[in-house]
Order: C-alpha cells, then structure tokens, then sequence
C-alpha cells in the first residue's frame, strides 16, 4: 500500500513536495490554511487578471524553477524581458541595470563601484558560501572592500531587506545573493504568459491531483498528532479534523512548527527559537499609467518603503496600463504593521508623490498583502540552527525557507526545499 504524507503548506515548498512525491506513487495530501494556494507567490485575480500578490519575476540564475516549468510544459508560456532596474536614492533615480550603469552610479566613488563589481565577481566565485557563515557582513565588506562600499551602498541594501543592522547578518547571505543576483544584472527578467506564476502554482496542483493527490484548502493545521514518538497523522481545520498519515512533512515558519508539534524535545524548540523572521507589507497599486521608467527601484533614504515594482514592464499581458507595488520588510510590532490598510496606502502614496509628482490622480485600485513570516532573516551562525531535514520525531520533516540558507528564498529555492524532502522520501521506502 502507498505510504501517507500529509504536506503542511501548499505554498511552492508544499506544492514541489506533493508534485515530486505523488509522482512516484506516494499518496499525498496538502493542507493549507487560506482559500488559495501558492503562499507568497499567489496571485490576485483582478478583473480577470492574475496580479501577484508581491512582485514576482524569475530570475535568470533560477535553474530549479526554469527546468521544473519545462518539466510541467510550460516553455511556451515562458519569456523573457531586458529591463531597467535602478536606485531612488534621495530623490534621485540611477540607473543599476548593467555592469556599464554600475560604473556610472553616482552615490559611489569611481573607486567603490570599481570595488562593487569587483564584490559581485568574487561571489560568483563560489557556489557555497556557507564557510563565512559566522563573519557578519559590516566586517566583511569593510575589511574587504573598504567603509566607502559598505556605508554607501551595501548597508543600505542589507538594511532595506532585513530592518536591522548588517553586524547581525551573515556574510554567506550577502555572497550567495549577489553571487545569484548577479545573473540578473543584465537586466534579463522572467515571466510566465496569461496568469503568470499562478500558471505555475495551478500546474503544479493539477499534476498532484492527477497522481491521485488532494489540495486542501483552509485547511489549517493545528497540531501534528505523534504517538509512541512519531507521527500519525494532522488535526486540521476550526472543527479540528483529523487526517491519518504515515510521513509529516512541514514547509511552514520555524515558529508554527514549534506551534504545531509541541511533543518536539526542547532543545530542539530552543535550536528553532533561534531562527527569526521579517514580515512584509506589500502594497499594490493599479494606475492609470505607467509612472516609472524602471522595472525596479530600490529605495534608499527615507521612504516608508523599500523597494518599487513597475509590473507592467514584465507582465504584458495584465490590465490596467500601470501595476506598481511598493514593499517594505519589517517586524510585526513596527507602527506599519499595527497601521490599517487605508492608512498605509496614504503614508506610501505621500511619499511616493514626492519622487512622481500627480501619482495619487491616477490610482485605479490597491490592495495590501501582508505576510508575517516573509523572510527569514540569515544571522550570523544561521547555519548553526538552520534545522536538520529529518525532525527528532519519527517521519516528521522539516523544510521550506527555513532550510536554504545560505542561499537567498526565491522560487527556485523554497521549490528545491520541497523537493530535497520529497527525495529523502523516496530513498528511505
Ligand atoms: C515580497 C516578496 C517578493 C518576492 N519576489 C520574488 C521574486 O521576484 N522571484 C522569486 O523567485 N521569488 C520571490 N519571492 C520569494 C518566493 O515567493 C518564496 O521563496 C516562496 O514563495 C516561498 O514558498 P514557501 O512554500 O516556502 O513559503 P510560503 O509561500 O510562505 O508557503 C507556506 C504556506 O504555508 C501555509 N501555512 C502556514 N501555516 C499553516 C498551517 N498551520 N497549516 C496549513 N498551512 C499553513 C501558508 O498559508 C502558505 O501558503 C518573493 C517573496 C516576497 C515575500
């Protein structure tokens, strides 16, 4: 008889999970909390449009998503687009979209950007960074590329994704991002035609099904039931159901793990303590028109926000003619978290009127996501904790974004998480 795994999460860890694993004949169920399924990578459908929820692109170093779309046969849908990306920096747009744009980027000395190319060149060096997990990225890039780099440019970047100090954060974060990103520095960004990464997600859930898998869906999981120390099964949902199953596999926050399944031994708990996380705020904009010449700018100075989307430059098949999103990663107890949406779509849209004077006239819709456990952030010693595959409790799995340092969480990565459990699966039966 087919082994049971119950999926917690039917985000792309969950989905790449039950794809691999009821492919070769396992009986697989997902559970997952919301009414939709996709995690951070789905979609709203907007006037009959698929709109990310956040900005999502793929990106051109993202092997693991790439031969997955053409595993599923998506290829045709596949494209790609050169487009510009660039700093807002004070007020200030710079273009960043290739290694000859760099070498004109104003905020730094011709010295430091001679020294940031030189930075992304070395972390494309290497494929694992891993070996600087315990040197912190301020010592890093000072010592190795001098204060000038570090104070103008990379802090900056390190503070906008983490909200807090780059002495926290690890140097093998920094390097495997800029050593991934660095593929994308020539401005080749992917998408999907027609829904986008929502064709991507409902493929996936279609082949689980068609293998004889189920999708459920608000479906949250409240505990894992273990006896005699491994598992057998999930109580699910507000009626607390119950689901038997032979193999847990969780792909959710560290934080809900220890949630869900309490009997973990306590130093364990206390290993998966250390592990924090950033939530995000994501607000999306539908606009008349476009209003920005970049695909992506990061923002430096003092926006409430991070980083600005102009989606329509990837996406062309969506309406209307602009899609801006505007993001900011933050702790849940930063003021903007506790702000209500009407709120924080004012305090975005005064600020973003500074730099696109007559933006708030042209505003059509806007929705704001928000996801508690958007990033996990990668300390220094994040490898010292990052949580082994196999659980102390029998057939209990742990992955997801939790398990990819020292890589960056893209699609490529919370799918590869997926799939490394689903492998370790198959091996053992
Ligand atoms: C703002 C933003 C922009 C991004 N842009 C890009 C990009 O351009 N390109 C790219 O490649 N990647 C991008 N990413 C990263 C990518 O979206 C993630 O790496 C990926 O979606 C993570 O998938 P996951 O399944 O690990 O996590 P999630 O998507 O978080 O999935 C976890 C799922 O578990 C569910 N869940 C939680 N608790 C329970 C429970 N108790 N019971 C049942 N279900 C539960 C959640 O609802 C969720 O659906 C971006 C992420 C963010 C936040």
């Amino acid at each position: 008889m087919a082994l049971k795994v119950l999926i917690v999460g039917g985000g792309l860890s969950g989905l790449g999970a039950g794809y691999r694993l009821s492919k070769q004949g396992f009986e697989v169920t997902i559970l997952e909390k919301e009414e939709y399924i996709g995690g951070m990578a789905s979609s709203y459908l907007i006037d009959g449009i698929y709109v990310p929820k956040t900005y999502h692109h793929i990106m051109s170093g993202d092997k693991v998503t790439l031969s997955l779309i053409r595993e599923l046969g998506l290829q045709p849908y596949l494209y790609w687009k050169r487009l510009k990306t660039g700093f807002l920096y004070g007020n200030n747009q710079y273009d960043f979209s290739s290694p000859v744009s760099i070498l004109r980027f104003k905020p730094l000395s011709i010295i430091d950007r001679i020294k940031f190319a030189l930075l992304v060149l070395k972390a494309r060096t290497a494929k694992d960074w891993a070996f600087l997990d315990g040197v912190n990225i301020k010592d890093w890039v000072s010592e190795n590329y001098g204060e000038g780099l570090y104070q103008n440019l990379i802090k900056h970047i390190v503070i906008d994704k983490f909200d807090e100090p780059p002495e926290n954060i690890s140097a093998a974060w920094l390097l495997s991002r800029f050593g991934h990103e660095s593929k994308s520095i020539s401005g080749k960004f992917g998408y999907l035609r027609d829904k986008g990464i929502q064709e991507l997600i409902d493929r996936l859930s279609e082949n689980i099904k068609r293998n004889g898998g189920t999708v459920k869906k608000q479906a949250r999981v409240k505990r894992v039931s273990i006896e005699d120390e491994q598992v057998t099964g999930v109580v699910y949902g507000e009626d607390k159901r119950f689901e038997e199953g032979d193999a847990v596999i969780s792909t959710v926050p560290t934080p809900i793990v220890i949630e869900i399944v309490p009997e973990l031994p306590e130093s364990y708990k206390q290993q998966l303590r250390h592990i924090t996380y950033k939530a995000c705020i994501c607000m999306t904009i539908g606009l008349e028109e476009k209003i920005s010449e970049y695909y992506w700018l990061n923002c430096i100075g003092s926006y409430p926000f991070v980083g600005l989307f102009e989606h329509r430059y990837l996406n062309i098949d969506a309406t209307p003619e602009g899609i801006m999103y505007l993001v900011k990663y933050l702790d849940t107890t930063h003021t903007d978290w506790l702000r209500s949406n009407e709120e924080i779509m004012e305090r975005y849209i005064f600020s973003l009127e500074e730099s696109f004077p007559g933006v708030k006239s042209k505003i059509l819709w806007y929705k704001v996501y928000r996801e508690p456990f958007s990033t996990p952030v990668y300390s220094v010693n994040f490898g010292k904790f990052m949580p082994d595959l196999l659980s102390p409790i029998k057939n209990l799995y742990i992955t997801g974004i939790s398990r990819i340092y020292p890589k960056d969480r893209y699609m490529g990565t919370a799918l590869a998480s997926g799939f490394e459990a689903a492998e370790a699966m198959i091996k053992t039966c």
